[in-house]
């Protein structure tokens, strides 16, 4: 079901003026593309998101959670039920002694994953640059068990926070996580909602740690177009053999372009918009690319970016 009256009414009980209907979702999005979503909600705390995922559970009605929305492309037609934000949902990163070497740091899901990292090179411990210029939410990240070839959240992920929303909050131990490429499954929960992560990090040196995060994040300038808007690399890379990016190359689309959508020319797996770009211009360039890559090297690409509405 999607929203009606009593809905709005019931948002506007929790969230007041908070509550937003009919929000554009380009706002929303590093794509700054969408259209709007029925409701959208910006849970405080904790309280606030149990009871917005619980009653909408309940009562059936169409419910997503997004983080920054740094991995979304969402459909010009929007998107229906309630848009749950966890952005403002962060309190200080907290740590505690792991034994040893160890230390267990646990952030809200609604921290920066860049936060995360940040805090981390601070104290000198090792374990997050490999996240360093990623951006989005911790929750996001967990979710979309994210990284690149230095590293993935599940390397460093011990514990997380999570809410089923038929019943409470829930600690799952890595034991219960299934992790794949940009991809995270938890036992026993459907559609989980990350409340917070607890990761395992390692005293380290401070100046290495330091001087590694510039190299990475550098890199990433060089080879990334990290001031457009874009939502990453766009396929996933195929399991063996040449990258998504490589791929794209090969076939000589970098720099083709659909109306307000096109092919990076610094990296071929971003599809950015050039900034009149709407949401079908992007699956139109998405569809392109597939089709191209199947008729010249017979590999079927598949988005990473999640597609919804
Ligand atoms: C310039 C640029 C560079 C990027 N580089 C990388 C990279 O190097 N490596 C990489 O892996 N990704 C990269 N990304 C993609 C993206 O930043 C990551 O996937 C990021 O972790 C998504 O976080 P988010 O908070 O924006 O999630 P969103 O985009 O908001 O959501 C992503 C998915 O997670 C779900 N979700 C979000 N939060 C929660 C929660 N709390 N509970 C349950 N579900 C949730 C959403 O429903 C959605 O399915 C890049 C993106 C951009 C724009």
């Amino acid at each position: 079901m999607t929203i009606d009256q009593n809905c709005k009414i019931w948002l506007k009980g929790i969230f007041a003026e908070r509550a937003k209907f009919d929000e554009s979702m380009a706002k929303h999005t590093s794509f700054r593309v969408g259209g709007c979503a029925d409701a959208f909600v910006e849970p405080e705390n904790i309280e606030e998101m149990y009871r917005v995922v619980k009653r909408a559970d309940e009562k059936k009605i169409l419910w997503m959670v997004v983080g920054d929305g740094t991995n979304l492309l969402v459909k010009d037609s929007g998107v229906r039920g309630i848009v749950i934000s966890t952005r403002k949902i962060r309190r200080q990163i907290s740590m505690a002694s792991g034994g040893g070497d160890l230390v267990r740091v646990t952030a809200a899901a609604g921290t920066r994953l860049s936060a995360l990292c940040r805090f981390a090179i601070e104290k000198g411990w090792q374990g997050m640059n490999f996240a360093v210029g990623i951006p989005g939410t911790v929750g996001g990240a967990i979710m979309m068990n994210a990284g690149t070839a230095m590293g993935t959240i599940q390397d460093v992920i011990f514990r997380i926070k999570g809410l089923d929303p038929s019943g409470s909050a829930r600690v799952i131990e890595k034991c219960d996580m299934g992790f794949s490429y940009r991809k995270l499954s938890i036992k026993g929960m459907e559609k989980p909602v990350i409340l917070e992560g607890s990761f395992s990090l390692q005293k380290g040196d401070p100046g290495a740690i330091k001087r590694e995060a510039e190299v990475v994040l550098e890199n990433r300038r060089k080879r990334q177009p990290t001031g457009a808007a874009s939502a990453g690399c766009f396929f996933k890379n195929p399991v063996s053999g040449k990258s998504a990016g490589e791929l794209i190359d090969l076939a000589g689309l970098k720099g083709k372009q659909i109306g307000g959508a096109k092919i990076s020319e610094k990296h071929a797996n971003f599809i950015i918009n050039t900034g009149d770009g709407t949401a079908a211009d992007i699956m139109a360039l998405m569809e392109t690319v597939q089709e191209e890559i199947y008729n010249t090297f017979d590999i079927k690409l598949e988005p990473e970016v999640k597609i919804v509405g």
